[in-house]
């Protein structure tokens, strides 16, 4: 049986969240208090209905309550944003994923009993800034306020050298955690094997000790 999933806002952000989970051949419950960005959605999602959803009567007509995940995607309304999330903790949803606007906006949505909170415009544009800070930083995920994981081409500053050679451990506290050549991944990275230039290491460390490799080495 396909999950099931309903996703509230179908801007950019929410419409892209239902579009994609419904080509994963999920079930999804579009909502929409706009009639044309339901209708944008009548035949992508399995259901797609125009409601309120600052309403708790009408998100309990809906059967909102049977849904095992809800994603609240409003956005520059962040009082409907939060109304949304207090309604839905109230009717005990098990998860709860919601779109912040902002940082303050997150707090407030941790502190209500969001399971999980996404800041995608924030979280782009930290991963686009690393990216264009040098060609070879492919990709860039934050773990915590502290520590990252970044994905950089072994590129000609670390081509013909091992990590002994580099000695990235000893030299910027960060490791290696894995080694992509191609399709391939090696996730036990031997430390004398040479890199090749079109080699991908998955790095994980201190933002500030990855700073430090990212300048030197990517
Ligand atoms: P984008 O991802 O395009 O930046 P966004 O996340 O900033 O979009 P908006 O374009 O503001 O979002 O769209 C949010 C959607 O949420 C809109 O389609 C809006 O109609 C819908 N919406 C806002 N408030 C409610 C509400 N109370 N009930 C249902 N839908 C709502
Ligand atoms: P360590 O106590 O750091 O494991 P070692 O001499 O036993 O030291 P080796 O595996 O011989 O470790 O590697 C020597 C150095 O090569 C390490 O100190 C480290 O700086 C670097 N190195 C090896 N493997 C990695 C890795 N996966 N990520 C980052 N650096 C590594
Ligand atoms: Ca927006």
């Amino acid at each position: 049986m396909s999950k099931e999933f309903a996703v509230i806002g179908l801007g950019r952000f929410g419409g892209s969240i239902c579009r994609e989970l419904s080509n994963e051949g999920m079930d999804v419950l579009a909502i929409d208090k706009n009639e044309d960005r339901v209708n944008e959605f009548k035949n992508i999602a399995s259901h797609a209905v125009i409601a309120d959803s600052t309403d708790e009567e009408t998100l309990k007509e809906l059967g909102i309550k049977n849904i095992e995940h809800v994603i609240v995607a409003i956005g520059d309304n962040i009082q409907a944003s939060i109304l949304t999330t207090v309604i839905l903790t109230d009717l005990h949803i098990k998860k709860i994923t919601v779109k912040a606007n902002n940082d303050y906006h997150e707090k407030i949505l941790n502190r209500i009993g969001a399971n999980q909170v996404v800041h995608p415009e924030r979280d782009m544009g930290k991963r686009i800034a690393h990216s264009i800070i040098s060609n070879n930083i492919l990709d860039y995920l934050e773990l915590s306020d502290e520590y990252s994981i970044v994905e950089v081409k072994a590129g000609k500053k670390m081509a013909g050298k091992s990590l002994i050679d580099l000695d990235i451990r000893a030299n910027y506290g960060c490791n290696v955690v894995a080694i992509k050549q191609g399709s391939d991944i090696n996730v036990s990275p031997s430390a004398e094997d040479l890199l090749d230039e079109q080699d991908v290491l998955i790095v994980i460390g201190g933002d500030r000790d990855l700073a430090r490799f990212e300048k030197h080495l990517v």
